[in-house]
């Protein structure tokens, strides 16, 4: 699948007219082609599946493979900015922070990686729930390993900019799969 920008200009169009306004005014006779183009930079993670992303940053190591022989040994990235929309108002979710952690059975993943990972599941239509499924399914399958935690915070302008407005309202999410589910130790360790 890939965005149609040309149907989104059409579209844009019309909500411009339906606003009451008119899209041939200075201000606005570019608008339609500008928000097709910045959606389709911000949704281009709509263009893969998530096999299709781990796929393309499966970069692993396998020599660094005395760091992840160890049991216990745990690699975490905090603090992955990213954005994404929402799909039930199309609203910017922002302010967003992922944490992201795994145990490695014999594959590290560059880190890097791991924020381009969480950065292209963030480019689509989303619920903040399932960036953190997306996020760890991609990690598992690219590192081998099962165990894999993802927590979220943020700000959705749908609640924060509109509706009940709750400006400094977070949503927490967590994602926790293999020994993160159970073990409390390691759950503790996340949030060092
Ligand atoms: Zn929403």
């Amino acid at each position: 699948m890939s965005i149609d920008e040309k149907k989104i200009q059409e579209h844009i169009r019309g909500i411009i007219e339906a606003l009451g306004d008119n899209p041939d005014r200075e201000g606005l006779k570019d608008t339609p082609k500008r928000v097709a183009q910045m959606y389709a930079e911000v949704f281009e993670g709509m263009n893969y599946t998530n096999r299709q992303i781990a796929e393309m940053f499966d970069k692993t190591f396998e020599d660094d493979l005395t760091f992840s022989q160890s049991a216990g040994d745990m690699v975490i990235v905090r603090d992955i900015d990213i954005f994404s929309y929402c799909e039930h108002h199309m609203a910017l979710m922002y302010d967003m922070k992922v944490t992201v952690a795994y145990m490695p059975q014999g594959k590290v993943i560059g880190l890097s990686k791991i924020a381009r990972i969480a950065d292209m599941v963030s480019k689509r239509l989303q619920l903040q729930e399932r960036i953190g499924t997306d996020i760890a399914e991609i990690i598992e399958t690219v590192t081998g390993s099962p165990d894999v935690a993802v927590l979220i915070e943020g700000c959705h302008s749908c609640m924060t900019a509109r509706g009940i407005k709750k400006t400094a309202a977070r949503t927490y999410t967590s994602t926790l799969r293999g020994r993160f589910q159970n073990d409390t130790a390691l759950q503790m360790r996340l949030r060092l």
